[in-house]
């Protein structure tokens, strides 16, 4: 029997958490079948960590590039020169721009540059065709608003870590967009599979965002892709599909969002 190959889009296994046993983490992630993991990048500080690891595993790890919206603080311009410089110089290495967005949540005094953030790297993406990654913690619906009005971006991308209302999984995927499920998926109480048995599968791409967002079992433990599966098991009991399904959808489309040629090409 061949084993389903999956693919996590979302983690920062580049992150101090992992120190001791990253070597072993990545054999768990292999053994578990997940092939690939998209790095998003979060400020100046985990560029080097993040191209060292994907240097280091080269089939297995693909480096994005990009600004979180919570490290947009008083010196962005400064961090955002340093992120475009690094991204610029070797743009063909990066698979897509990320993460960027809006994070509502924390502090909210940075909204403005936050936005201005936003809008300046997905003029990035169009002028390198890249998709983009959007983190969109309390903020989709203006996060969707500047995508219609200010920044239309060709390649389109995931919204990362989706856990919004059916109406706004419709609107996302109307803009040609996928959703970024992970472990919140598996919560007791989520509201999410009901608003993705409706939607379908056709639009979903698996995450961990490791290390945070583990799925129960491990909720509130370090999260890693291997546990992967589990968002995948848990899409397949949604769906009444087979797990093998659920990867054979999710792997293409993660395929359809990252381009054939960043998969294989080095
Ligand atoms: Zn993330």
């Amino acid at each position: 029997m061949i084993r389903p190959v999956l693919i996590d889009t979302h983690a920062h296994l580049y992150e101090d958490v992992y120190a001791e046993d990253r070597a072993d983490m990545i054999l768990r992630m292999q053994s578990a079948g997940v092939a690939k993991a998209y790095l998003p990048n979060v400020d100046e500080t985990t560029i080097e960590p993040l191209l060292n690891l994907c240097e280091n595993y080269p089939e297995i790890f693909v480096p994005m590039m990009g600004l979180h919206p919570c490290s947009v603080k008083e010196n962005w311009k400064a961090s955002i020169a340093m992120i475009e410089k690094v991204l610029f110089s070797n743009p063909s290495r990066y698979a897509a721009i990320g993460e960027i967005g809006l994070d509502y949540y924390w502090d909210k005094s940075f909204i403005p540059m936050q936005q201005e953030a936003m809008i300046l790297q997905a003029q990035w993406a169009n002028e390198l065709n890249l998709p983009v990654i959007l983190h969109s913690r309390n903020s989709m619906d203006d996060i969707i608003l500047l995508l219609k009005k200010k920044i239309k971006v060709t390649r389109t991308g995931i919204f990362h870590c989706f856990t919004g209302s059916l109406e706004q999984a419709q609107r996302i995927i109307d803009m040609g967009y996928y959703l970024g499920i992970g472990g919140v998926v598996t919560f007791k109480n989520a509201h999410l599979p009901e608003v993705l048995k409706a939607i379908g599968p056709e639009h979903l791409v698996l995450e961990t965002d490791a290390p945070y967002l583990s799925p129960t079992p491990y909720r509130g433990k370090r999260n890693e892709s291997s546990y992967i599966t589990y968002v995948a098991a848990k899409l397949a009991e949604i769906f009444e599909i087979p797990f093998s399904k659920i990867a054979e959808i999710t792997t293409q489309n993660a395929q359809k969002v990252f381009n054939q040629t960043v998969l294989t090409t080095e």
